[in-house]
């Protein structure tokens, strides 16, 4: 489903991906850790061209992300080619992003009437589904400003399920949340895990990692040091930064 291919990206001097590879198969769940600043954001960033890349490539489900290859040339892709790959990648952010002046279905229900032209009732429905798998069937008319953190974060889960992504990319879901309300999050993303949506998700949650990851990449300095299979990465870690990072967060 994801094939990136030795990325590269700076801004500016700062190197901040210097060849990152990950290949991640239909209905894998692919973790990544790693310290502050290593470049997990910036890497699910490029993933659907929220940044330009400088070397490498990156294809998802076949479609090559940003750009147009021409004999040996390549291309930019427009911004609103661009932003049509985007449809099918959902996002959610640490911040949950969601428009403050419209309910939880009303946030849902958005792009899909203003994207794909989908009727009222339709979308509605279909929110309302959505609004159950997160268990927040009765929240529907809530504003943002009236949820909780965990309970915005599903809203904003949901709201990137509407959009019927192939791909879902999540940078630190949690860590924005009171420590309460991250379970209910982690097991919102852990039955999206299980349903076989592919997932990258960057976190600081080892214990998702180990349960819920079919694979771990572990990034330090803009390059995936490690990856494997959680439970053995995490019991066994064989790179030295791994180890030290392992050793602070467990
Ligand atoms: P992480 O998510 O692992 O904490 P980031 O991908 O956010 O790391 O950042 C990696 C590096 O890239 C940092 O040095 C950061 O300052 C730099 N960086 C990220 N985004 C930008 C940007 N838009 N402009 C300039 N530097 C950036
Ligand atoms: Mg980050």
């Amino acid at each position: 489903m994801v094939s990136a291919e030795d990325v590269h990206k700076s801004f500016g001097s700062n190197q901040v991906l210097t060849g990152v590879s990950m290949q991640i198969a239909a209905g894998e769940v692919a973790c990544v850790i790693g310290p502050s600043g290593s470049g997990k954001s910036t890497f699910l960033r490029c993933l659907n061209h929220l940044e330009q890349i400088d070397q490498g490539r990156i294809i998802v489900d076949g479609s090559l992300i940003g750009y147009r290859e021409r004999g040996d040339k390549i291309y930019e892709l427009k911004p609103s080619e661009a932003a049509a790959q985007r449809q099918d990648i959902g996002m959610v952010f640490q911040r949950f992003n969601l428009f403050p002046h419209l309910s939880a279905l009303e946030n849902i229900t958005c792009a899909p009437r203003l994207v794909h032209g989908e009727g009222g009732a339709s979308a509605s429905r279909r929110a309302k589904e959505l609004l159950d798998r997160v268990g927040l069937a009765d929240k529907a008319s809530s504003y943002p400003s009236q949820l909780s953190g965990g309970q915005q974060q599903r809203v904003a889960i949901a709201r990137a399920l509407a959009m019927e992504p192939k791909l879902m990319l999540f940078d630190e879901p949690t860590s924005a949340l009171d420590p309460e309300l991250v379970g209910e999050v982690l097991d919102v993303m852990k039955e999206l895990g299980r349903s076989g949506m592919t997932m990258v998700v960057v976190t600081h949650e080892i214990g998702f990692a180990r349960e819920v990851g079919d694979s771990l990449y572990f990034m330090d300095g803009g390059q995936i040091v490690e990856s494997g299979k959680p439970s053995e990465m995490i019991s066994n870690p064989q790179q030295e930064r791994t180890q030290a990072f392992l050793s602070k967060v467990l």
